[in-house]
């Protein structure tokens, strides 16, 4: 195909790819945004395959193998189990780059011409693709708890992960003016084991900061593999996959008021102090729940991780219905880290068909707390834990958290008495006006809806 047609069809599948992001950032155009992107990636895969220039055989087996693969896993996992599989993918991706830096090393030794373009392309391509492969593996057995969460830090672990970063630098410059296979091997042996000692000492607490990153890092590494085969698309595509993951980081940092810096060398999760909390766990029942939610004019309902593993964001929709029509006003507040992924409360209350102007951000809703009759904690722990605000040991101190305390009523919705992700003893559950109500939330909020219904 005539190369001009197929750089236009780039352009058009950027144009694709950028008002799809766009409109990712509404519930209410998000769906569409998705669509977009796709067709977007559709084109310019479609426009690359007529381009030529590639064996059909490998191009096939490849598509047939990975859309197999992808299409298993999308459909098996379970959605608490997403982040894991985001982690995966973005592993995938950065071996993506590795490799297409490897075989162009392996296609021509010298580069032929624009080498030191080239060469210097490959260093980044398997630099930064060897660091997101490996450290999303270690982020991906962390989070499905094959390993455990905690930080595991060793003397001296700063020195040696300078130490393994100078041989990068000087592994990659060597490589850049002199390529050889020996020097090709040791940076992506390098590159890996980077990877591994970078993402080791954070703890499972900041896993879906340090996801998001590597999400951001993928997605350069895609953009370096595209200037080493010189692929439009690849270069911009990989851009806007490493912005916006960028974005999503500084985001996620913010919510936890941390800076990036503190996320990966400030240990998070080593720290805890020994708990000591005043007061007991008042339980109340359902029936008694239902008198007070009854006589309420304003709820606030905070949905958690806990939401996600008893899946009842139908039923807590159906909550929010019957108490509208018992003449009260609504909210749904989301926590940014609430669940276990960025957006997940977002996309199980858009997916139980939640109305989008009930759903309200912490920022918004925390100034109109105090004004609340009761908040109903459905399977939340951590992003409603005071101990964040008052407690500087603790170590989610200075996370900011949606104010449910200052609420005049509070609902806990839990099975027991466990813990949330950071492990901590959450001091809400221990204050005058919290009520726990045990039990899994879905068969909770069904009883609380059937009280409405008789
Ligand atoms: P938490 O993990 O803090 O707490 C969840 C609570 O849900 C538990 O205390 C558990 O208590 C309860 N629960 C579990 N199953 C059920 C059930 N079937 N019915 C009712 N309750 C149930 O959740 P949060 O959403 O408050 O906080 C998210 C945490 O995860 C934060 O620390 C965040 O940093 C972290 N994180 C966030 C990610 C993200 O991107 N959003 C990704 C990874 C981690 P019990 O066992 O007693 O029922």
């Amino acid at each position: 195909m005539d190369n001009q047609i197929v750089d236009f069809a780039y352009i058009i599948a950027a144009v694709l790819f950028i008002f799809g992001i766009k409109m990712l950032g509404s519930a209410a155009t998000a769906r569409k945004g998705n669509l977009m992107s796709s067709l977007g990636m559709g084109l310019a895969v479609v426009a690359t395959l007529i381009a030529g220039g590639f064996s059909w055989t490998f191009v096939i087996v490849g598509i047939a193998v990975g859309g197999l693969i992808g299409v298993i896993c999308a459909k098996k996992v379970q959605m608490t189990g997403m982040p894991e599989l985001v982690a995966l993918f973005n592993g995938f991706g950065g071996l993506a780059s590795v490799l297409v830096g490897w075989a162009e090393f392996a296609k021509d030794p010298t580069f032929g011409e624009n080498a030191l373009i080239k060469s210097i392309a490959v260093v980044l391509a398997i630099l930064i693709g060897g660091i997101t492969f490996t450290g999303s593996i270690v982020a991906y057995l962390k989070l499905s708890g094959k390993v455990g969460g905690a930080p595991t830090v060793f003397p001296g672990q700063k020195f040696v992960n300078a130490l393994v970063l100078l041989g990068i630098v000087v592994v990659g410059v060597l490589f850049a003016m002199n390529p050889s296979a020996t020097l090709l091997y040791t940076l992506i042996g390098l590159s890996c084991l980077l990877g591994v000692l970078g993402v080791i000492p954070i703890g499972g607490g900041d896993m879906p900061v340090v996801i998001s990153f590597l999400n951001s890092c993928s997605g350069l590494a895609a953009s370096a593999a595209g200037f080493v085969i010189f692929n439009n698309v690849l270069i911009v595509a990989g851009c806007l996959v490493g912005a916006s993951g960028l974005i999503l980081t500084v985001i996620m940092c913010k919510a936890m008021n941390r800076t990036l810096g503190n996320v990966f060398f400030g240990g998070f999760g080593a720290a805890g102090t020994k708990q000591e909390i005043e007061g007991e766990m008042k339980a109340i029942s359902v029936d008694d729940a239902y008198y007070v939610l009854e006589a309420a004019q304003s709820v606030v309902v905070v949905p958690g991780y806990g939401m996600a593993v008893a899946q009842a964001q139908h039923v807590t929709r159906e909550l929010g219905e019957v108490l509208e029509e018992n003449g009260c006003e609504v909210r749904y507040a989301i926590h940014p880290v609430a669940g276990r992924m960025p957006g997940h409360m977002n996309v199980l209350l858009a997916e139980a068909d939640v109305p989008y102007e009930q759903l309200c951000e912490m920022d918004d809703v925390n100034p109109t707390m105090e004004t609340v009759d009761v908040a109903i904690v459905v399977g939340a722990n951590d992003v409603v834990n005071p101990a964040a605000l008052e407690d500087e040991g603790c170590a989610i101190y200075g996370m900011p958290i949606i104010n449910v305390h200052q609420a005049r009523t509070v609902f806990a919705l839990k099975r027991g008495q466990g813990a949330g992700f950071s492990g901590l003893v959450n001091t809400l559950f221990f204050r005058e006006n919290t009520r726990m109500i045990y039990g899994d939330a879905k068969e909770t909020l069904t009883n609380l809806v059937a009280q409405f219904k008789d």
